[in-house]
């Protein structure tokens, strides 16, 4: 039996063994409140500054010399960097030298502190995420201030990494060949750290939260990434074991991507596309590695989040034009901005909302803010002229607020014409299915548009009453509830009878379990993460259509969502034993909810 093994939240699957090696751990030894004489105090400014211009070097550094693989992360070390010259940052600790003649180094951690209870408060996972990259850069600051930087590793041989948390700056500075796998105590599912991993293909926990006490420099690890696990010290039987499973994870990855550019065509002859969500447009090649056919839900908000100004039409058109060329004839969907609630940016701050899930949010959100929703859909309207771009609007609840974005995009395209700007006057209108009241009336919204996207993430969160974020309620998140079966369904025969595309976007598009009964409903479109799709493709191209509708028919039949996680699982693992190893299922909790 291992030593001991410890517990985090999986971010990128796959296994790794091998020497673990802490880059940095959490440093909270008391820092002293020194008193500085007034004539030292511009001495100790200066201390500050050199320290933070030291850290700011390295970083553009860092960020110059950044390897192939993680170049599409450029950005991330962009807002590093804004991090470090940001005044509520560097000036307030100049600040506080000033004004309390203290020291740099208390100065520093009481300008943090601060920050940290003025958002610490909000509980919304993006600031969260931004105080954690705070806290990073001025733990790099810290560490110059006090002389204990640890240089960054010159390692021998391939090593797991371990750290408090990791920065894309402490990532880039290692030599990527040489790490098998990321371990951190700090971060959430959208954390930095993961999203690099999955761009490097090794796999990742972040959320150890015993991880530092529990692992020394030097210790023989595995990594399990399926399992969300790290076994310390194994025996021989542990090593014996995963040498085996990651053997066979390697040969199934090689197997997968070999067919991942095939159509998802079942045996029988049903077509599906399968196209990629993506938050960043660098994703893009990603998208076309992994066989995406197309973009079936560009999160645009993303870009507008690790900024402080808004970004403008012409950006916005430059960029959006550029994804739609380079996917063309491929499909592109951008979605309008689905900000508010955990998504809120500088320039509007987030709003006093006792229950922001229900908030002002997404189309809700752009109506109130008008000149920032029409500066985006002239930038998607004129990326139209590029290439195959469609455009969807989040969070619609009723065919007023439907027909009311359509009348804001018409505006949009009248002020382009006027302008004498090109844009495509035939660009496809569609709408995310995410609230209860959207799936009732969903053949009079038909009418209204194009196609529909059905967004399982929301869909489930509002049709059960739990909120997405909140673990007390996790349990009932249950994608195969009758109720959430029978929805898409309806969904999806409206959209049929009105003789237009049903596609969905949400995480149920990457669960294995749940796409067979997507395609007896006949879902004529999946968006998924660019990495889920060589896995997805394969389980629809060994499926037969009469299964997957037989599979449904048995599933609309049972009266609890127990039951159907029992048969769905029996019926998929029957079929196909081996593709189901290395999937870590969203049908956890088959005893539970309704
Ligand atoms: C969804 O709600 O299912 C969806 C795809 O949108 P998001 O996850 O961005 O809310
Ligand atoms: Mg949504």
């Amino acid at each position: 039996m291992a030593r001991v093994i410890v517990r985090g939240i999986s971010v990128s699957t796959g296994f790794a063994i091998g020497k673990a090696v802490f880059v940095n751990r959490r440093h909270r030894s008391e820092l002293p409140r020194q008193t500085i004489q007034p004539a030292l105090v511009p001495g100790e400014e200066t201390r500050l500054r050199e320290a933070f211009a030291t850290v700011e070097a390295e970083l553009a550094t860092a960020r110059d010399r950044i390897p192939a693989e993680l170049k599409e992360h450029k950005h991330i070390l962009d807002s590093h960097l804004m991090i470090l010259k940001d005044p509520k940052l560097a000036g307030a600790a100049a600040k506080l030298i000033r004004e309390l003649g203290v020291n740099a180094e208390w100065a520093l951690e009481k300008a943090v502190a601060e920050l940290e209870k003025a958002f610490g408060v909000l509980d919304d996972l993006y600031i969260r995420e931004r105080l954690q990259d705070v806290r990073v850069m001025s733990d790099r600051v810290m560490a110059r201030l006090l002389g204990t930087v640890r240089e960054l590793l010159a390692v021998e041989g391939r090593v797991i990494i371990m750290a408090h948390d990791l920065t894309p700056a402490d990532t880039v500075a290692l030599e990527v060949s040489k790490i098998m796998g990321f371990a951190t105590a700090q971060g959430g599912k959208t954390s930095h750290t993961g999203i690099m991993a999955r761009t490097l293909g090794i796999p990742a926990l972040v959320g150890v939260s015993d991880l530092e006490d529990a692992v020394n420099d030097g210790d023989l690890v595995i990594m399990d990434g399926v399992g969300g696990r790290i076994l310390v010290d194994p025996d021989e039987d542990e090593l014996a074991e995963y040498n085996e499973l990651e053997e066979q994870f390697e040969q199934y990855q090689r197997r997968i991507y070999r067919g991942c550019q095939l159509p998802a065509e079942t045996i029988d002859g049903y077509r599906v596309q399968v196209q990629a969500n993506i938050e960043l447009i660098e994703e893009v090649a990603a998208v076309l590695d992994n066989g995406g056919e197309g973009i079936g839900l560009y999160r645009t908000e993303y870009s507008y989040l690790n900024r402080i100004d808004l970004p403008g039409e012409d950006e916005l058109a430059d960029k959006y034009s550029d994804l739609a060329a380079i996917m063309s004839p491929r499909k592109v969907i951008f979605r309008t901005l689905d900000l508010g609630a955990d998504k809120t940016i500088a320039s509007f701050g987030a709003l006093e909302e006792a229950n922001p899930a229900m908030g002002l949010r997404a189309i809700r959100f752009c109506m109130q803010h008008p000149e920032l929703f029409k500066t985006q859909l002239k930038a998607i309207a004129r990326a139209s002229a590029y290439g195959n771009v469609s455009i969807m609007f989040p969070m619609i609840s009723g065919l007023r607020e439907v027909r009311r974005a359509k009348a804001k995009l018409r505006e949009a395209q009248e002020e382009l014409r006027t302008e004498g700007k090109r844009f495509n006057q035939e660009m496809p209108i569609g709408i995310m299915i995410e609230l209860p009241a959207a799936v009732m009336i969903a053949n009079l919204l038909a009418e209204e548009v194009d196609f529909f996207s059905i967004g399982t993430n929301d869909l489930i969160q509002y049709s059960v009453g739990i909120d997405r974020t909140n673990p007390h309620v996790s349990y009932l998140y249950q994608p195969l509830h009758p109720a959430i079966l029978r929805s898409i369904k309806h969904v999806v025969d409206a959209a049929h009878q009105a003789g237009i595309e049903a596609s969905l976007c949400g995480e149920v598009a990457s669960d294995p379990f749940c796409v067979p009964i997507l395609m007896g409903m006949q879902i004529d479109c999946i968006s998924l993460s660019p990495q889920a799709i060589p896995g997805i493709k394969r389980i629809i191209r060994q499926a037969r259509m009469s299964e997957c509708k037989a599979l449904l028919r048995e599933v609309l039949a049972c009266r609890t969502v127990g039951k159907i996680n029992r048969l769905v699982r029996d019926t998929i693992f029957n079929k196909y034993p081996e593709e189901l190893t290395f999937f870590a299922s969203l049908l956890d909790n088959d005893d539970l909810g309704g």
